[in-house]
């Protein structure tokens, strides 16, 4: 078997492929998903789909392996009131860290120095500082976490989008997310059932706050830096924050290759940096 007939997708890969891989990346994509509510007219999975989409495209500019991606992530607030059917599955923020560290000494363990976790869920961040650091201080090797372009970080695909930026195009079922999804699932996107986007700050606060993204904070006399544990419902109905109606298939295809292209340039980077394992024995993985 050659090159080109060997997967990046791990989980396609034999013990053979797997050796071989290892000779020619020690860097190792891991996508990481979600499955909760997003606006009517797109799947629970639509961040697990975005996720694979950048990935897929960077493992094969980057000649970089990546493992299956894990579909389920950290969304306690996505879950929606008690038996009203909405199909979210959440990981205690202790469960994905769990998961995330055995994932990455397992990879360690078979020769990999560089674990790069990638997610289009931004939620994810949040639980996730510590673990990264244990496996680290525990082995040596560079563990990252890459968000995909999402919520507030455009930078690097702000000018593909037709939204403005106060209409939060990178915010849940908008613009980006609705565009990605024409592109790479078109067969999940179903328009007609599309809602306006809904944003306001939760009507138990009363008048005096503001809220006009997903972002975990509201702001009270100008000033932002208040975090509550709010649930997504109570600041968007229909979890839509930003405007799907303006998305189309190629501005989809455009993110895809934009954020593919730069998430491969960081694992070629990242390929020519020197770390030193101390640790690939993965003693208490049972
Ligand atoms: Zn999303």
């Amino acid at each position: 078997m050659n090159m080109t007939t060997r997967s990046f997708n791990m989980l396609e890969c034999s013990y053979v492929d797997v050796a071989e891989w290892v000779k020619v990346s020690d860097v190792v994509l891991v996508p990481i998903g979600s499955c909760e509510k997003h606006g009517p007219h797109i799947p629970l999975g639509t961040d697990s789909y975005i996720t694979r989409a950048i990935v897929e495209g960077a493992a094969s500019k980057a000649n970089a392996p990546y493992t299956p991606l894990l579909p389920f992530g950290y969304s306690p607030h996505h879950m929606g009131e008690p038996g009203k059917g909405v199909g979210t599955v959440t990981l205690r923020g202790e469960t994905l860290r769990r998961i995330l560290y055995d994932i990455a000494c397992s990879l360690i363990y078979h020769n990999f120095n560089k674990i790069v976790f990638v997610s289009h869920h931004g939620s994810n961040m949040k639980i996730v500082d510590d673990v990264l650091r244990r496996i680290r201080y525990q082995t040596g090797a560079f563990v990252c976490w890459y968000k995909t372009p999402t919520e507030r970080e455009l930078s690097i695909i702000r000018d593909l989008l037709k939204s403005k930026p106060e209409e939060a195009p990178g915010w849940h079922s908008g613009e980006e997310e609705t565009a990605v999804l024409m592109a790479y699932t078109p067969n999940l996107v179903k328009m007609e059932r599309a809602q306006p986007r809904s944003i306001h700050a939760p009507k138990f606060l009363g008048e005096k706050f503001l809220k006009t993204d997903g972002t975990p904070t509201v702001q009270f006399m100008g000033y932002e830096g208040i975090w509550i544990p709010l649930e997504h419902h109570e600041y968007s109905e229909n979890a839509t924050i930003g405007d799907p109606f303006i998305a189309t298939k190629e501005t989809g295809a455009a993110i895809i290759e934009r954020a593919a292209n730069h998430l491969a340039e960081f694992c070629k980077e990242l390929k020519k940096v020197q770390v030193t394992i101390k640790n690939r024995d993965f003693a208490d993985r049972a």
